[in-house]
């Protein structure tokens, strides 16, 4: 899976690039994440990219010029043009439903922004996808980015080192009854006792059939718990990938 990610920091990518999963997925080349600076693309003789907003007001408006061009240029360069996807507080929310939709992508263009954000006519050119990490103001879409990188990648194949992991974790469309999406069950690990807290019997038992009728009753009793929402909801039928 590739990720073009234009930004106006890229140095901020530089420490997730090369550390655990992500590292290890671009070593073997089942990810890979191309870095474009913005301010590459403006043709300002200070690399200006951003201007005052028009009627006024607080804070800087990044100009559509530079972007526009930069999409355009960097989806050129390559046969297959990726899914573009602005990172925008106004967007849809990512939740995992559409982290599995994206990941459906072989190549998504991601598009950073910064200060008050981008000029209205970058939307309404390139049409991306505006995709929200949540309903919060960050200082700019790299932790976004990131974000949504790092989630899109657990489902690409062979990243995780067990594709089950994926497929059981929280919110996912894998393994629960009627579609719908649940937290995962509680985990444990050694030692079998610790300050007096013992591992539940069943999980040493080494019953295979007892531990998932186990661990399903206890991923349904702290959905009720904790998220009695996602009770409510089931899921559409699953996406089929697209080219
Ligand atoms: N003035 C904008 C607004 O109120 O909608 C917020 C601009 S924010 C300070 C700068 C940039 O951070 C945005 O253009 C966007 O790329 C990114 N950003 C901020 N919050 C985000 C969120 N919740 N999800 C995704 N991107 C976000």
């Amino acid at each position: 899976m590739r990720f073009d990610v234009l930004t106006l920091f890229p140095e901020i990518f530089s420490g997730y690039m090369t550390q655990s999963l992500l590292k290890l997925a671009i070593e073997r080349s089942l990810v890979s994440i191309h870095l474009h600076n913005i301010r590459d693309w403006s043709r300002d003789k200070h690399k200006c990219v951003d201007d005052r907003p028009f009627g006024g007001g607080p804070g800087m408006v990044i100009k559509p010029e530079p972007v526009v061009e930069a999409v355009e240029d960097v989806q050129g360069r390559d046969q297959q043009t990726g899914h573009v996807v602005l990172l925008t507080p106004q967007g849809r929310q990512l939740n995992q439903t559409l982290v599995e939709e994206l990941a459906t992508h072989k190549r998504l263009l991601l598009l950073c922004g910064r200060y008050e954000g981008f000029d209205q006519r970058v939307s309404d050119l390139l049409e991306p996808d505006e995709v929200s990490v949540g309903d919060f103001v960050l200082n700019g879409g790299e932790v976004a980015a990131m974000t949504l990188i790092d989630t899109v990648i657990r489902l690409v194949p062979d990243v995780l080192g067990d594709e089950n992991s994926s497929r059981l974790d929280s919110f996912s469309s894998g393994p629960y009854p009627e579609n719908k999406r649940l937290l995962e069950h509680a985990q444990y690990t050694r030692p079998r006792e610790f300050r007096g807290l013992e591992v539940p019997e069943v999980l040493l038992s080494g019953d295979h059939t007892a531990i998932a009728k186990w661990r399903e009753q206890n991923s349904l009793e702290r959905t009720r718990e904790r998220r009695g929402d996602l009770l409510e909801h089931t899921d559409s039928p699953k996406q089929e990938p697209k080219p």
